[in-house]
């Protein structure tokens, strides 16, 4: 008898040894980036490295010596230090369209404020403004890492990494103690904690004027514990309080990535969201060599307050760039820019809810994704009746179900959440103004947002092979 039923498969069961020997080597590789990379600017800094390493060159440069490019070639603009662009030339016209991989590479977190460090009750702390949607009080009570750049008046930049190797101190944001926290909580979990709550304990020791003779009676000064943490910071990073004003400093959670589960079928680690897309698209970028299409890889910024900024999605800095790419080959037009983007085909690449037997209320079981069932496919996001969302084409999600049968990619859909109870978007909505096909996909996530996010290796690796086939993949 014909069996016309859909039955979403469990990737794990379907592995051979040597299936299983790349995916778990591919997990390592992911987790050292994260753990190694959890600022857009420490991603951006390590990526171009590996590009250039790759052969992949600056097109900054090969504009300013107007070096012409053709069918093979590899280049990367870096925007800011905040966003990526990486494209390898395909043997056919740009004007046929691109193969694009998108992803963001911010994470939730807490940045600095522009004047963080006061001292109270000899305790010298930073003031933060946190980025993005976080529950506040899941960044209380934990080991933190400091992470940023501070840019100089001189010009020159400092780069800052706190509490990361194992001999660094971490810092962290006190929680009350239960046995006086009856009024804390009654309150809502939302107001528990509030954001101006969100201070970061910097030390307690005081600065001693080593000159002062110490029989003189002594004037009590202020704020020495504050002084002091300055002190340490001038000694090693030769820097003073104003310059605080113009750093991006962010405070993330301290230490790597690990396996997760007693069978090591997961990750724990934070800025998943979206650093676990944007890796594979990196990698899948970089792995094929000769594409037919022109291929390209976008890793932005700010996707987490709404792709708002030069360097988010909404900026100028993809279309300018593909245009720069168009002009090197020697085919520029403002009428050939705008087909070349209205005939690409993306992947908006992007994490999602998993169906998490802690939560089961607010995912609808048949609409939802589960961990370990593959890479996962978002036909529209949004919220209350799709409002915000970009929904992709039947056609072209017909087209990805027989790519990713023809690859023997274990694949799911889903929906992000059941109706009405909230929502969210990603980039897919910003570059379909082009009027090009577009899709949400990624991998399913426990505790998004959270310090520390869970996914499954069986869904990386499926994920990865996906962006690899998309970008070899001859659409209709
Ligand atoms: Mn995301
Ligand atoms: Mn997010």
């Amino acid at each position: 008898m014909a069996n016309f039923k859909k039955e979403y498969k469990q990737a794990w069961t379907s592995y051979t040894e040597e299936d299983l020997k790349i995916l778990f080597d591919y997990a390592d590789r992911y987790k050292s980036f994260i753990s190694e990379n959890k600022t857009e600017r420490e991603c951006v800094r390590t990526l171009v490295k590996q590009a250039e390493e790759a052969g992949y060159r600056n097109l900054e440069e090969l504009i300013k010596t107007d070096t012409k490019l053709s069918a093979g070639d590899k280049v990367y603009a870096n925007y800011l230090d905040k966003a990526l662009i990486l494209c390898c030339i395909g043997e056919k016209s740009l004007e046929e369209g691109l193969r694009l991989l998108g992803a963001h590479i911010d994470s939730p977190r807490l940045d600095l404020k522009p004047n963080p460090l006061y001292e109270d009750t000899d305790i010298a702390l930073f003031k933060t403004h946190y980025y993005g949607g976080i529950k506040k009080y899941q960044w209380v009570a934990l080991p933190l890492a400091i992470h940023g750049v501070v840019a100089k008046k001189d010009g020159s930049m400092v780069n800052i990494v706190i509490g990361e190797d194992e001999s660094d101190p971490v810092v962290g944001i006190s929680d009350l103690l239960i046995h006086l926290a009856g009024e804390q909580m009654q309150k809502k979990l939302s107001e528990a904690i509030t954001g101006e709550d969100l201070n970061v304990c910097l030390g307690t020791i005081p600065l001693q004027d080593k000159e002062k003779d110490k029989d003189k009676e002594k004037e009590k000064e202020k704020d020495m514990v504050k002084a002091n943490i300055l002190n340490l910071l001038n000694e090693k990073y030769g820097i003073e309080e104003e310059d605080f004003v113009s750093a991006e400093i962010e405070i993330v959670p301290a230490g790597r990535a690990r396996d997760y589960g007693l069978d090591r079928s997961m990750v724990i680690g934070y800025g998943q969201d979206d650093r676990v897309c944007s890796y594979a698209s990196f990698e899948a970028q970089l792995e094929v060599v000769r594409p037919l299409k022109t291929t390209m890889t976008v890793l932005v910024d700010k996707e987490e307050i709404g792709s708002v900024g030069a360097s988010g999605m909404h900026s100028k800095f993809f279309e300018n760039t593909v245009a720069e790419i168009l002009n090197l080959v020697g085919e520029y037009s403002s009428l050939k820019l705008r087909r070349t983007l209205a005939g690409s085909k993306m992947l908006s690449s992007d994490v999602t809810a998993a169906y998490d037997p802690n939560h089961p209320s607010v995912l609808e079981k048949y609409n939802a994704a589960y961990l370990g069932k593959g890479v996962v496919f978002n036909k529209y996001t949004g919220s209350k009746g799709k409002s915000g969302s970009n929904e992709a084409n039947a056609e072209y999600v017909a087209e990805l179900r027989k790519m990713v049968e023809d690859n023997h990619i274990i694949w799911q859909t889903s929906e992000l959440g059941r109706i009405d109870l909230g929502g969210g978007g990603t980039i897919a909505y910003i570059v379909a103004n082009y009027g090009m096909d577009v899709i949400d996909c990624g991998v399913g996530v426990h505790s998004m947002h959270a310090p520390w996010e869970v996914t499954s290796k069986a869904d990386l690796y499926e994920m990865r092979k996906t962006y690899v086939a998309f970008l070899k993949n001859e659409f209709r």
